[in-house]
C-alpha cells in the first residue's frame, strides 16, 4: 500500500490512485474513501480480470465474495425457470456487485455476469462484514449505491415491459457508454437481444435505424455513438429519469 499515502504522477491531470500490486483503481466508491478507511480496505482487496461471460453469481448462491467493478461491464439478470434472462441492471466502474451483503444477506437473487472484458477489486464476504462495522464512509456509500440500483432496477423493468425495441436500444447504448467511460460499446447483436429480452432480428432492425440516422456505427461485435444528443433524443424517458435521479442524490448528501 506504499503508494496510496503518495498518488503516482502520470500523465492525466488527476493523479492515479493504485492498490498496493499497482493496479490502478478506478472504482468510484473505493476513490471516494476517506485515508483512514482507504487503509483498513485496501489491503483487503484482490484484483481480478474477468472475461467476457464470466459469471460472479447465479441466483440462489451464497455469496462468498463481492466486488467492486474497476472497469468494463457487469450485467444484473432476471433468470427465469426455462432458462430465458433478461437484463434489469448494469454496473460499471461507479459499482459494487454482492448489494445483498450490504444489508447483512447471504444469497443473490439474480445472476452477475461480464458483459465485456472487465476487472474488479473481489472481498472476501467476511472480510467485506468486518469492514462495513469499522468504516463508516463505506457502508453509507455502500448503502448509496444499493438505493441507486434499487431505483435503475426499478426503471428498466418498466421500460422492458413498456418501451419500444429501437428506445431501448439508445437507452442501453448511453448506459452502457456512461459506464464503461467510452463511446465505444464492444459487444454481439445476439448477446445485445439477450440483454433487451427481444429477438436478435428486432435488435438487427433497430441498431439499422439507429446507423441510417446517423446516431451510432456498427460494425461485428462494436457499437460507436457518433451522435451522443440525438441518441439521448432517440432514448425513452428512461435514461434521463435515472440520470437525474442519481445527480439529484448526489447533490443532496450531507
Ligand atoms: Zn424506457
Amino acid at each position: 500500500m506504499n503508494n496510496k499515502s503518495r498518488p503516482t504522477a502520470s500523465s492525466s491531470p488527476k493523479p492515479q490512485i493504485a492498490d498496493g500490486d499497482g493496479n490502478p483503481i478506478r472504482n468510484e466508491i473505493l476513490l471516494a474513501l476517506p485515508p483512514k478507511e482507504s487503509e483498513l480496505v485496501l489491503p483487503k482487496l484482490e484484483f481480478v480480470r474477468l472475461k467476457t461471460h464470466h459469471v460472479l453469481h447465479e441466483p440462489g448462491d451464497t455469496l462468498k465474495s463481492a466486488w467492486f467493478c474497476n472497469s468494463g461491464l457487469i450485467s444484473i439478470l432476471s433468470v427465469f425457470q426455462d432458462g430465458k434472462s433478461v437484463e434489469v441492471g448494469l454496473v460499471g466502474k461507479e459499482g459494487f456487485i454482492g448489494v445483498p451483503l450490504v444489508a447483512g444477506f447471504r444469497t443473490a437473487p439474480t445472476r452477475a455476469i461480464a458483459q465485456i472484458e472487465a476487472s474488479a477489486f473481489r472481498i472476501d464476504a467476511d472480510k467485506l462484514a468486518d469492514l462495513l462495522l469499522q468504516c463508516p464512509k463505506l457502508e453509507r456509500r455502500l448503502q448509496q449505491f444499493s438505493q441507486i440500483m434499487a431505483m435503475v432496477v426499478t426503471q428498466i423493468a418498466a421500460c422492458n415491459r413498456l418501451h419500444e425495441v429501437d428506445e431501448r436500444l439508445a437507452r442501453w447504448l448511453l448506459m452502457s457508454a456512461d459506464r464503461i467511460g467510452s463511446n465505444a460499446v464492444p459487444l454481439t447483436q445476439e448477446f445485445l437481444a439477450q440483454m433487451l429480452g427481444t429477438r436478435r432480428s428486432s435488435v438487427t432492425v433497430a441498431a439499422g435505424v439507429l446507423q441510417r440516422a446517423g446516431l451510432i456505427a456498427y460494425s461485428r461485435g462494436d457499437v460507436k455513438i457518433i451522435d451522443r444528443p440525438k441518441l439521448e433524443e432517440a432514448s425513452c424517458e428512461c435514461y434521463g429519469t435515472m440520470v437525474r435521479q442519481v445527480t439529484a442524490w448526489r447533490s443532496e448528501e450531507g
